[in-house]
């Protein structure tokens, strides 16, 4: 399993805490040279300390946020208990996190088509099963379109490329409507 980012925690060690108590950047460098993970960030961290010197205080700080979620470091930091911002119990609310949602979505087309050349229809955009899908574990959204006929198209927001699908407010040029969309519909 890949070492989660620290942006997934909600309680953060921030650059003032960081320049306030030396002794949490001690704690930090500390940590970072018994470090045996491959977390990149921590690694890269690592060899800044050995090759470089001392950690600037943005480093530091991200050494630290990664440090609650490692066993190793979460030991280390017990004395500092006091200095950090409490732990939510993300446990427990992990487990009751849904694996998705779909967002409350207003589209504004009513047709929708693909945008290969060889295509020859546009077809009804199905409003009702066509959503926009958050999954909170990853933070990932994900636009789903559906039309009359079928399921169309699924794609997370961040990949790149050009959309295979565009939405459009009239039977574009060159197309016909989709009869089965239409069958449906009707
Ligand atoms: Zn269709």
């Amino acid at each position: 399993m890949s070492q989660p980012a620290s942006d997934d925690y909600g309680y953060r060690c921030t650059d003032r805490m960081v320049r306030e108590r030396h002794s949490l950047k001690r704690c930090a460098e500390e940590f970072l040279r018994s470090y045996g993970g491959d977390f990149e960030f921590l690694t890269g961290a690592k060899s800044f300390l050995e090759i470089r010197g001392p950690l600037p205080v943005a480093m530091t700080r991200g050494v630290l946020n990664c440090m609650r979620s490692d066993p190793q470091g979460q030991h280390m930091l017990k004395g500092f208990r006091e200095e950090l911002p409490p732990r939510p119990r993300l446990e427990v609310v992990e487990r009751r996190r849904p694996a998705w949602i779909n967002l409350p979505s207003e589209w504004h087309y009513d047709f929708v088509y693909s945008t290969a050349k060889t295509a020859q229809v546009v077809h009804y955009l199905d409003r009702k099963r066509s959503a926009v899908r958050w999954y909170p574990h990853t933070g990932q959204f994900e636009l789903r379109l559906f039309s009359h006929c079928k399921p169309l198209y699924k794609r997370l927001y961040h990949e790149a490329g050009e959309p295979s699908y565009l939405f459009a407010s009239h039977v574009i040029e060159g197309r016909r409507m989709c009869p089965l969309c239409m069958r449906r519909a009707s």
